[in-house]
This record gives C-alpha cells, sequence and structure tokens, in this order.
C-alpha cells in the first residue's frame, strides 16, 4: 500500500491528504552574522508544495476556510500576520477548484 502524507486542516482540524489541502508557506528569514535581518520572511500559497518553510494546511473549501481566518488560525500557526492579500488569494484557489 502507498503511504499518503497526511496534514491537519486548520480549520476542521481533519487530517487529510497533502495534495488535498491548501498550502500556506511562511518562508524562513535570513540574517547576517549581527543579526540584521537581509531577507524578510513571507506568507505566500505554496500551490506546488515544494516551497520550504514553516506551513499551515486548510481544505479546499470554504467553510474551513473563513472558520480558520476568523478564528485567526493561521497566524497563530505560522506566528505572524497573513496579509489579505494571500487570504485572497486562497480564496481564489478554493473558488476555482
Ligand atoms: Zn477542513
Amino acid at each position: 500500500m502507498k503511504k499518503v502524507p497526511l496534514r491537519k486542516c486548520t480549520g476542521c482540524g481533519e487530517m487529510k491528504p497533502k495534495r488535498e489541502l491548501i498550502r500556506v508557506v511562511k518562508t524562513a528569514e535570513k540574517r547576517d552574522e549581527n543579526g540584521n535581518v537581509l531577507v524578510r520572511s513571507e506568507i505566500s500559497l505554496d500551490l506546488t508544495g515544494k516551497k520550504s518553510g514553516r506551513g499551515a494546511y486548510v481544505c479546499q473549501n470554504a467553510e474551513c476556510f473563513e472558520k480558520a481566518r476568523k478564528a485567526r488560525r493561521f497566524e497563530r500557526s505560522l506566528s505572524c500576520r497573513i496579509p489579505d492579500e494571500v487570504y485572497d488569494e486562497m480564496l481564489g484557489q478554493i473558488k476555482e477548484s
């Protein structure tokens, strides 16, 4: 039997196959040896599942998305603010599917 990687949906909390979920990723911040920020961490949608960084997942349905968004679960899970553009992008992705 082939093993399917499972991830937890930020909305409903269920474990789902990774490729059925939308992934939001926070790329790592880069600093120089003095601790100055060279590259700020960024929040973006990961449609390929290949971006490295800390990720949060949500089912491709508006219900899970709204639930997670209203409860600020993405923020909590990635410990930073999620830009509105990213939320819009996610919503667009859900509507397309
Ligand atoms: Zn869900």
